[in-house]
């Protein structure tokens, strides 16, 4: 039946190796009535992932083995697309993308509720396919991160390399202001400077703007005054 396929409970593999964490994070998932698999260590982790496939992967960062990074690599290495929500006591922005660089969907910083780590999980098993890849989307607006191609309204957009980092930064921080400070730390990973970036930054923006709103299309990349910018979909 139709209906039952549809509610077929989410199958979870959770890689953590703190047991308290790990059976906590089992038994609520359990309740939830989810089919959890576990591992303790990262290549049990990863022999468990290419074994049988998940609607959704926990995966914490610090591992004794193998950590987090490497499993997660290996997995998008070996095609799979499973949306990844990797655990980290690490909560630096840096960390994060270097996280999402490598081919995670989500992050979730430790400590955390459990009903956090639920909710953001229910995010992820909710996505359509296509978003547990690597491809980003603001309205008409897409980008391959990996195939590192942009297309807007079905149409190609040309962009040079540091283009594609500064376009891929804004669209996974959709929705909130990205300050020059960040794209500075982020994207050109300069951060003793004894000159601001200031004017570099800005007319690669109006470059980049340029390229991306084209006339005819809706405005994505917005200006926040004297702060920097935003990428968003405004509601028409
Ligand atoms: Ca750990």
């Amino acid at each position: 039946m139709a209906a039952t396929e549809a509610m077929k409970p989410p199958r979870v593999l959770l890689v953590e190796d703190e047991g308290k964490t790990r059976d906590s994070i089992v038994e609520g998932m359990t309740l939830e009535g989810w089919q959890v698999r576990s591992a303790d260590q990262g290549v049990a982790g990863l022999q468990l992932a290419q074994a049988e496939p998940a609607d959704l992967i926990v995966l914490d960062w610090m591992l004794p083995d193998l950590d987090g990074l490497e499993v997660l690599r290996r997995i998008r290495a070996s095609g799979r697309t499973t949306p990844v929500l990797m655990l980290t006591a690490r909560g630096t922005l840096t960390d994060r993308l270097l996280g999402l660089d490598n081919g995670a969907d989500d992050y979730l910083p430790k400590p955390f509720a459990f009903a956090e780590l639920i909710a953001r999980c229910r995010a992820l098993l909710r996505r359509p396919n296509w978003a547990a890849g690597r491809n980003l989307q603001c309205g008409d607006l897409q980008l391959d991160t990996r195939a590192r191609i942009a297309v807007r309204s079905g149409q190609e957009i040309r962009l040079t390399p540091r283009e594609v980092d500064v376009l891929e930064y804004l669209m996974r921080n959709q929705g909130q202001t990205v300050t020059r400070e960040m794209l500075e730390r982020d994207v050109w990973k300069q951060v003793h400077r004894m000159t601001s970036l200031d004017n570099v930054i800005d007319v690669q923006m109006m470059r980049l703007r340029k390229k991306v709103d084209f006339p005819g299309v809706d405005r994505l990349i917005h200006t926040q005054r004297g702060i920097g910018y935003k990428m968003e979909r405004l509601a028409p």
